[in-house]
């Protein structure tokens, strides 16, 4: 735990502190160890409160609905930006590091496009197995190390909970670009903000997620941000063997979210807003033949589509795209994947750095 981190956390307890002598809670803190409450705030992130200047971004959870629509409207005058003249130097002086040890098309290259829009520099490190990781290199190390060089570090990494562990490591802020099954927060808000540019809220929405819910991490990250707002319902669908583990189901139940399991088509509700189709996660699988079980198993077709959906929903992917939804779905309007959402995501992400690096 570096200093900068140890104080803010510190500054979070005396407020807690004082809130509760505040609101007549000081029995309570009596009855908690300190170092409880201490290990409390290093095990969850910094919320944002509006305020993003320096913080790490590495769960959904940081965030309240005030601070997804600060962004928002960043993002959207990130939009604007790039649609009227490219870009700007907004972040000139700046440089990001990428540091991604998984495969990655979208997030890497979006981050790295969004830093050269604004006028920033950047580091990227894409497959560790040409850096100093591949001589045993830790973790801790590789983030000291592009710390000394760069304002602000995106990582990706296969195992669950390393994003926290590299932002604990190092002052600068850290963006979680995919922690294995664990979280992917900027996909997520990307999401978030395709569905509200479509519907103009993210209350009282229906939506269907299908394909691999035990492992999909923009799945769980979307399904924290739709627990923000009042009155959601998401119907998952999937094999059964790729359900959401029973711990984060019964977590998100605790969120006030409404989930419904479903296990076929004809379960699928007619009225909803937006499908989010995902990818059966081929690299999760311990055992190849468990995963050729069921790739094939959610595979939208054009006339699934027509059967099943309805004219005003949008349908959603993450992406990459396998085989789970038929090439001749993609000029259906209402498939955003690969015009609106996708873009979305480089905009968003314009607009996060800038807020994270105190420039807006
Ligand atoms: N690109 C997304 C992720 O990194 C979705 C996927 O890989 O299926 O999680």
């Amino acid at each position: 735990m570096n200093l900068l981190k140890c104080f803010k956390t510190f500054k979070q307890l005396v407020l807690i502190d004082f809130l509760a002598v505040d609101r007549k809670h000081i029995l309570l803190l009596k009855l908690v160890p300190r170092t409880k409450v201490f290990w409390f705030f290093m095990d969850n992130p910094q919320k944002i409160n509006g305020d993003f200047k320096g913080k790490d971004i590495v769960s959904l959870d940081q965030f309240s609905k005030k601070d997804i629509y600060i962004l928002f409207s960043n993002t959207s005058k990130m939009k604007n930006l790039v649609q009227k003249k490219g870009g700007s130097t907004l972040l000139k002086g700046k440089i990001m590091c990428a540091i991604f040890y998984e495969p990655s098309s979208r997030t890497f290259g979006s981050f790295i496009t969004s830093m050269q829009r604004l006028g920033g520099g950047f580091i990227p490190l894409q497959g560790m197995g040409n850096s100093s990781v591949a001589k045993g290199e830790t973790l801790e190390d590789t983030m000291q190390t592009f710390s000394s060089y760069s304002d602000v570090i995106v990582i990706r990494h296969p195992e669950r909970g390393t994003a926290k562990i590299a932002a604990n490591a190092t002052e600068i802020p850290v963006i979680n670009a995919g922690d294995g099954i664990g979280e992917h927060p900027t996909q997520a808000l990307l999401d978030l903000y395709t569905i509200q540019e479509e519907f103009g809220k993210l209350d009282n929405l229906t939506g269907v997620f299908a394909g691999d819910m035990l492992h999909g991490r923009t799945v769980k990250s979307l399904l924290r941000g739709l627990s923000l707002f009042k009155n959601n319902t998401c119907y998952l669908l999937s094999p059964k063997e790729l359900k959401l583990s029973r711990e984060d189901f019964n977590d998100f139940q605790r969120r006030g979210i409404k989930i419904i399991e479903i296990k076929n088509y004809s379960d699928i509700p007619k009225n909803a807003h937006f499908w989010y189709w995902t990818r059966i996660q081929k690299e999760r699988f311990e055992n190849f033949k468990d995963y050729e079980k069921v790739k094939n198993i959610f595979i939208l077709t054009k006339r699934l589509l027509d059967t099943y959906g309805n004219s005003k929903m949008i349908l959603m992917h993450p992406l990459p795209r396998v085989n789970e939804i038929e090439k001749e779905i993609d000029s259906d309007t209402r498939a955003v994947y690969l015009k609106r959402q996708m873009k979305n995501g480089m905009y968003l992400r314009m607009a996060l750095l800038a807020l994270v690096l105190g420039k807006i």
